[in-house]
């Protein structure tokens, strides 16, 4: 920790900018303000990465996102083809391709009508397939497969070694992180920001919580509550197998999140909901559900019966009433923004939502239409799910 910017008796640092929360939205959004030239600190009351960005399953997935999330995941994995050129390191990714699997003929439909959707709104990304094709992307398969829906581009990465990466950037650009340093109160006083640790104070004129499924809690500090609620992800990974299966793949009727690495080991998930518990700041598994997830893989993946798994574990991630994020200025304070509740699919709009934000704090505009997630849409009967525009003011 660096305590030479210690000022006054309980200030221990000051900046222009303070983030609360040091997992890949805010260590992204910290790299990103650092580079506009503004100072900024990072107060992670763990350590980087240790929560949900640090132990997802990798998923860089435009596949399946709700409308309003397209134009920023597209961007986002632009963002991801070109990781080296942004924070020196690939993250583990792998441009693998993402298929949705049909089981059943109605399925199948179902894959058709969203992509007719999504046409109609202009996104070309997500390509409706055929049987075959599936089959011959991906032959291990179990032939009662229907089609499905496939994203050539989208792929999977390594979540800690990506979040570290965005970190590594963020200190070579000048961000100081303060690990273990958990903020207990955020407080405007006077022209700025105060945020009380047990280690002492930190002051800065604009902050940004981005404290995942701890947000709730700060906004509710401000007056500003926000249907936010954790929940306990669950991931399994297997003993090494014979390489099988290149892409990245989910089902449309049941959850599945399912890739095989180089490593021959294979990682699934899908939103599989284990336990949460915010206080003591852990997830746990709930080996039953787990158990269920496994004979999806079997019914997919017949040859896969014996395959042992290695371990299982559990992510705390912040949920929204309406399953989008909240990305946006605060409502009731000035020089106070928000960026979380990323419903389990954050991990691939971190690149991208870090360049948001940083518009979106120092310039109040912003490349993408962010009115979709605005904090105040839950009070607000007519909630705002523009589309595909750019150069969209930000209100205060
Ligand atoms: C098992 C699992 C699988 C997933 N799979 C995928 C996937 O395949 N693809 C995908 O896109 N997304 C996936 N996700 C979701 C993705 O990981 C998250 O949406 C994303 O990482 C959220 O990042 P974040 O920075 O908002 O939150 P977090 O990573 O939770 O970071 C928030 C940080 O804030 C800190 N903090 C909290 N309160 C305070 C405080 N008061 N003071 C200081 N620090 C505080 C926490 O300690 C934490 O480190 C998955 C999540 C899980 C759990």
């Amino acid at each position: 920790m660096n305590d030479r910017s210690r000022s006054s008796a309980g200030l221990l640092a000051k900046a222009d900018v303070l983030v609360v929360g040091g997992g890949l939205h805010g260590t992204s959004s910290a790299l990103n303000l650092a580079r506009r030239g503004v100072s900024v600190i990072v107060l992670e009351a763990d350590y980087v990465a240790r929560h949900s960005s640090g132990v997802n399953a990798g998923g860089v997935r435009t596949l399946g996102r709700p409308l309003p999330e397209i134009p920023l995941a597209l961007m986002s994995r632009e963002i991801w083809h070109t990781l080296p050129d942004i924070v020196g390191d690939d993250g583990g990714f792998v441009p693998s391709g993402q298929l949705k699997i049909a089981e059943t003929e109605s399925e199948l439909d179902e894959c058709r009508e969203r992509v007719a959707l999504l046409e109609a709104q202009g996104f070309t990304h997500e390509k409706v397939v055929d049987r075959e094709t599936v089959l011959a992307l991906e032959p291990a398969l179990a032939k009662h497969v229907t089609g499905g829906i496939w994203v050539e581009r989208d792929g999977y990465a390594l979540p800690f070694r990506t979040t570290t990466a965005f970190r590594l950037a963020a200190q070579r650009q000048g961000v100081r992180f303060y690990e273990g340093t958990k903020a207990v109160r955020i407080e405007q006083r006077g022209a700025r920001w105060c945020v009380d640790t047990p280690r002492g104070s930190f002051a800065a004129e604009k902050l940004l919580v981005a404290a995942g499924a701890w947000s709730g809690e700060l906004a509710s500090q401000v007056g500003e509550p926000v249907p936010v609620h954790p929940e306990g992800l669950m991931l399994m990974v297997t003993h090494r197998v014979a390489p099988f299966c290149k892409a990245t793949l989910g089902a449309t009727g049941r959850p599945l999140s399912f890739k095989q690495f180089d490593n021959g080991t294979v990682v699934i998930g899908g939103k599989l909901i284990g336990i949460a518990d915010l206080q003591g700041r852990h997830g746990e598994v709930d080996f039953m559900r787990l158990a269920r997830s496994a004979r999806t893989v079997v019914d997919l993946f017949p040859h896969l019966r014996h395959l042992g798994i290695n371990r299982a574990w559990a992510g705390v991630e912040a949920f929204t009433d309406d399953s989008l994020p909240v990305i946006s200025p605060s409502r009731s304070a000035s020089n106070l923004y928000y960026s979380f509740g990323y419903c389990g699919s954050g991990f691939q709009l971190g690149p991208g939502c870090g360049w948001l934000v940083a518009q979106m704090m120092l310039d109040g505009i912003t490349a993408l239409p962010l009115g979709a997630f605005a904090i105040d849409r839950f009070s607000r009967s007519n909630a705002s799910t523009e589309g595909p525009t750019a150069g969209v003011a930000i209100q205060h």
